[in-house]
């Protein structure tokens, strides 16, 4: 007998602790934004994998398109044998990342992949070495991105030494008293104290900080950093793995900083819903800092699979056929006037918050900022589960439940969501 139970079972002997799980429960199939478990038991997902399935699971044109590219050929390894769904997918992402400049992009598989090569070609090409990243920041879970990740717990507890000449400045957060002006204040005294600005190849920042708490990155911070970085040959690197391929309202969310500002990155990262569930990841930037790495340096074997670039064209193709920009926008404002009113009726939710349909809750006790209730969280997460709906914590101090539901997702279904959200709240 499948059950929950028996494959947890069996999960906790095969399988080590630090993987840890949400939720004990086993998927058996999906379909856009609803998953039945192992029981038949039918879950609304508002987790999206973890913002990788924007277009929602299975959506009928990429699973054509995936099964076409596997009738054809699936593996060749685009440094030996090269296909054209890969340069495809490099046209597209260059020509749809902000900025009045020529850009190259190259392909890999995972997040922390393109996080780890974003670090490469703007070492390559300043020839220095440190890099700037922020506190509550996340960028992934291999050496390079788990000394990036400025959230000590779980990730990088027992793990280290990580690489040097990785340092971490303030992200600026009203909510939690942390101004614009404290955050530069605080890159300034890194300069002071710890590493010469000259020395700095890149300061890495998430458009909204995702594992962090969905802090949003105001724009007059962006306008700031980027006349910093300007000021000392320093390269600003967008990590919108999370943010990225639709989820905040824009392709990806440094165009909003482009069209307020006229703000652009010199190097963007992204994954997750880029291929919608398969695996790939991406580094798009300045064709001339994607040039400095030298002839080899860059790639994989599984790097830019063409089943995956299939996937990703299929992603593009659905959000230009489908206007799933524009719905993302609606979904992200259906929500957040369902979790305001759902604030109204429950004190311990003190804020609502989120860019297009990246959005979330953050959790206090007695309305006091100061008093993060992550206990809360945890009760809230777990009743929802059982009452049909996937929900995802984050936050530095875990208070945080945020929403990463496919954009495909319909009004009744995400409708549907916030009532049991509601009646996880009032049973808990
Ligand atoms: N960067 C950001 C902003 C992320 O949110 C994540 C994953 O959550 C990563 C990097 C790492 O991505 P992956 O888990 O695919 O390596």
């Amino acid at each position: 007998d499948t059950t929950n139970a028996s494959l947890m079972a069996r999960r906790r002997a095969a399988l080590p602790v630090g993987l840890g799980q949400s939720h004990e429960i086993f998927v058996d199939r999906a379909e856009n934004a609803e998953v039945w478990d192992v029981e038949g038991r039918r879950l609304i997902d508002f987790a999206g994998g973890i913002a990788v399935l924007n277009t929602g699971h299975r959506h009928p044109a990429l699973v054509k398109a995936v099964q076409e590219q596997l009738d054809r050929y699936t593996h060749t390894c685009f440094q030996v044998l090269a296909y054209e769904p890969y340069i495809e997918v490099a046209e597209r992402l260059n020509a749809k990342a902000p900025g009045n400049f020529p850009k190259k992009s190259f392909l890999l598989t995972t997040g922390v992949e393109a996080v780890e090569n974003a670090i490469k070609v703007a070492r390559a090409y300043t020839k220095r070495s440190a890099v700037i990243a922020f506190g509550g920041g996340f960028h992934g879970r291999t050496m390079m991105g788990m000394a990036l990740t400025g959230k000590v717990a779980p990730y990088k507890i027992g793990f280290g030494p990580f690489p040097a000449e990785v340092y971490h400045a303030k992200f600026p957060c009203a909510l939690h008293g942390v101004s614009v002006e404290d955050a530069m204040a605080s890159i300034e005294a890194l300069f002071k104290y710890d590493v010469e600005a000259s020395r700095v190849a890149a300061i890495i920042i998430e458009p909204v900080q995702g594992e962090g708490g969905f802090y949003v990155a105001p724009i007059e911070f962006v306008k700031a950093l980027r006349a910093l970085c300007d000021q000392h040959g320093i390269l600003l690197i967008v990590d919108e793995v999370q943010t990225g391929a639709g989820r905040t309202g824009t392709w990806l969310a440094c165009e909003q900083w482009f069209e307020q500002a006229g703000v652009a990155p010199d190097i963007i990262t992204m994954a997750k819903s880029l291929a919608g569930g398969f695996p790939l990841s991406a580094v798009i930037g300045r064709a001339e800092v994607m040039d400095a790495a030298a002839p080899g340096g860059l790639g994989g074997t599984y790097a830019g699979s063409p089943l995956a670039c299939a996937a990703a064209l299929a992603v593009m193709d659905i959000f230009e056929n489908e206007g799933l920009m524009a719905r993302g926008r609606e979904v992200g404002a259906r929500l957040v006037s369902g979790l305001q009113d759902m604030a109204s009726r429950h004190a311990t939710i003190g804020d609502v918050r989120g860019l297009g349909a990246m959005v979330a809750i953050e959790l206090f006790k007695n309305g006091d900022p100061h008093q993060p209730d992550a206990d809360r969280v945890k009760r809230v997460v777990t009743e929802a589960a059982q009452r049909g709906l996937v929900l995802l914590s984050c936050g530095v101090y875990g208070n945080v439940i945020r929403i990463l539901v496919p954009l495909t997702a319909s009004d009744a279904v995400l409708d549907e969501g916030l009532t049991i959200l509601s009646a996880s709240f009032d049973a808990t």
